[in-house]
Formats: structure tokens, C-alpha cells, sequence
């Protein structure tokens, strides 16, 4: 799957009149820094979900960039001179510190002290425990209990452990966002009323979907849920649920034969009737898994960016069609 992953680059290498170095950003308009009106602020944000936030409450006073191209992953984020350039010239940074290490290492090198690392506001925590408890069948529970300290992905991809996919779960949103009002308007005082207005509104939106979520979830014939990328835990600890990753934190972390045979012995302990994949990764893993077992599969979008695939044009949008989808394979009523 990693060599999946590195197609829109290929393809964008073999475009007349790219250089190597700006391979990445050749096809892609949006990867092209922007350049801000006279009296603009020029917010740069790490992926897409901040990147939403930022443009939400900036309004039209700020062009507002997003380090990772629509569709690419951002976990592996490579990025071009240009965008380290903007890093630095930014009037504003968006990040999360810890999540993508060659924005770590942009931000670190800018000087640019707009920075706003939201692990300040909604700080990382580990991944959650481990689902592991006595099954009718012990052996691939043994399996599993083992296996997950290896699984979470290779030497190229880990966070230390940390799960980095706070936007996951409303609750975390709303206070990006009031981060990101008080960072817009410290930054430009003349227009804090419009940040502060434009924040409302979003937390308004996202309080909304919290409520839905509350709601939606509240009585389910099961709480467990299967997923190829284990980018739920947020979600799953807000809302009672109980995420079971397929591979770890990082999407492209292949499964070993032992963890795949111990997430079915899952599905079938717990009446799962779904195998959840994203839109970004191959649903190869998922969709093999559910086939043996004669399960359905289903999107369950992790949000890391939005593309032609996603099941809505902005995160709210998304995030309502992951309820529907949850609702229906738990059995929410
Ligand atoms: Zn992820
Ligand atoms: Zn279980």
C-alpha cells in the first residue's frame, strides 16, 4: 500500500515542466502557495480538518493553505521548498505537533512565532487501551493481546505512541477553534469581533454535531466497531464506543495474518455486521476480512482530507454521513 501512496507524486514527476523538487505540487493548484490580498492574513495549516477550522473563522480576512494536497495521505506529508518558504512567511500556523513529522521540522525551522500547535488546547493522549477481554475462543485473544505492541506501525511511521486524530471527536474542534479565534485576533485586533462572530457560528455547527452524535449513539445493539485505521479512538471515547483497529495508528500499516485472524474472532464475538475502511487507504484488508466472514463494508472517513470520494464536501458533512454509517452498522435506534 505504501507504493499506492506514492502515485500522485509519480505522476506528477512525469509532468513536462516540473522540476523534481516541485514534483509534488505540479497537477495541484491548491499545494501552490497563495498569496494574500493587501490587508489579508496568510494562515498556512498542516492538513485539512485545521485547515477548515482556519477558513471558517478567518473569513474573508485571511488566504488560508493547507500543507497537504486534497487527497494525499498526511501522515507521510513530504513538503516542497516552497511550502517550507511559507511556513516561515505565514501570518499564521496551524498545526498538530507530533502528527506530521515534516511539518514538525518546518514549523521548527520558520522562526515564525504564529504558531498555533493545538496539542496546547487539545493535548495527544496515548491510544486507548486496548479492547482485550475473555473470548469463548482464547487463543487469538492471546494472539491479539501480543500483537498489538508491534502493530503500530514501522519505524518510518509512529507518533510515539500518541494518537494524533483529536478532530475526530466535535468536542476537540470547538476548542481549535476558540484557539484559533484568539490567535486571529491577537493577531489582527481590528477584525477580532468578525473572528469571534465566525467562531460562534462553527461551535454552534459543531455543538450541533456533537448533540447528534450523543443522540444518534445513545442506544445501539452493540458499541463495538471495526475499522482498517485506527483513527477513531477520539470519536470512541466521547461517544461509549469501542474501536477495533485493524492496523494501528498509521493507514498503512499492514496487518499481520495473527492480528487479521484476531479481528475476526472480534467480529464474531461481537456480532459485528460491518467492516469500516476509509476512503484514502485501499479497503483491500477490510473488504478481505468481511468477505470471509460475509460481512458488509462501509466508509467510516477519517477526515484527513476531503476529495472527490468523501461523502460530503466539508468536515461537518462528513462527519454526519461517519454517524449515519455507525448508526446503521451498531444497530442505533
Ligand atoms: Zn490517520
Ligand atoms: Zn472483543
Amino acid at each position: 500500500m505504501v507504493a499506492m501512496l506514492n502515485i500522485p507524486r509519480a505522476l506528477g514527476a512525469a509532468a513536462l515542466g516540473c522540476t523534481l523538487l516541485l514534483a509534488a505540487a505540479c497537477g495541484s493548484t491548491a499545494e501552490e502557495p497563495k498569496s494574500a490580498e493587501p490587508g489579508q492574513l496568510k494562515v498556512v495549516t498542516a492538513f485539512y480538518p485545521l485547515q477548515f477550522v482556519a477558513e471558517r473563522v478567518a473569513g474573508q480576512h485571511a488566504t488560508v493553505e493547507s500543507l497537504t494536497a486534497p487527497g494525499a495521505e498526511p501522515h507521510d506529508v513530504e513538503l516542497t521548498p516552497m511550502q517550507v518558504a511559507s511556513v516561515s512567511d505565514a501570518s499564521a500556523v496551524v498545526y498538530i505537533k507530533g502528527f506530521q513529522p515534516a511539518v514538525d521540522e518546518a514549523v521548527a525551522q520558520s522562526g515564525n512565532q504564529q504558531v498555533l500547535d493545538t496539542t496546547s488546547v487539545v493535548p495527544l493522549q496515548t491510544q486507548a487501551e486496548e479492547h482485550d477481554h475473555e473470548h469463548a475462543d482464547d487463543s487469538p485473544a492471546d494472539e491479539h493481546a501480543e500483537e498489538e505492541g508491534d502493530e503500530h506501525g514501522d519505524e518510518e511511521h509512529e507518533h510515539g505512541g500518541l494518537d494524533p486524530h483529536v478532530w475526530l471527536n466535535p468536542v476537540n474542534m470547538v476548542k481549535i477553534t476558540d484557539a484559533v479565534v484568539a490567535q486571529l485576533s491577537g493577531i489582527d485586533p481590528d477584525h477580532a469581533s468578525d473572528y469571534a462572530a465566525n467562531g460562534k457560528t462553527l461551535v454552534g455547527e459543531l455543538n450541533t454535531l456533537d448533540t447528534s452524535y450523543a443522540e444518534g449513539l445513545k442506544t445501539c445493539d452493540r458499541r463495538e466497531f471495526i475499522t482498517s485505521h485506527a483513527a477513531f479512538g477520539y470519536l470512541a471515547e466521547q461517544y461509549k464506543l469501542t474501536q477495533i483497529g485493524i492496523s494501528g495508528l498509521s493507514p498503512d500499516a499492514e496487518p499481520s495474518p495473527a492480528r487479521i485472524a484476531a479481528v475476526q474472532q472480534e467480529a464474531k464475538e461481537h456480532g459485528i455486521t460491518t467492516i469500516f475502511y476509509e476512503t484514502l487507504v485501499s479497503p483491500a484488508v477490510a473488504k478481505s476480512i468481511a468477505g470471509d466472514l460475509g460481512l458488509k463494508t462501509d466508509v467510516l472517513d477519517p477526515i484527513e482530507a476531503i476529495t472527490p470520494e468523501s461523502a460530503g464536501d466539508n468536515y461537518i458533512a462528513v462527519m454526519q454521513s461517519n454517524l449515519t454509517a455507525l448508526e446503521k452498522a451498531n444497530g442505533c435506534h
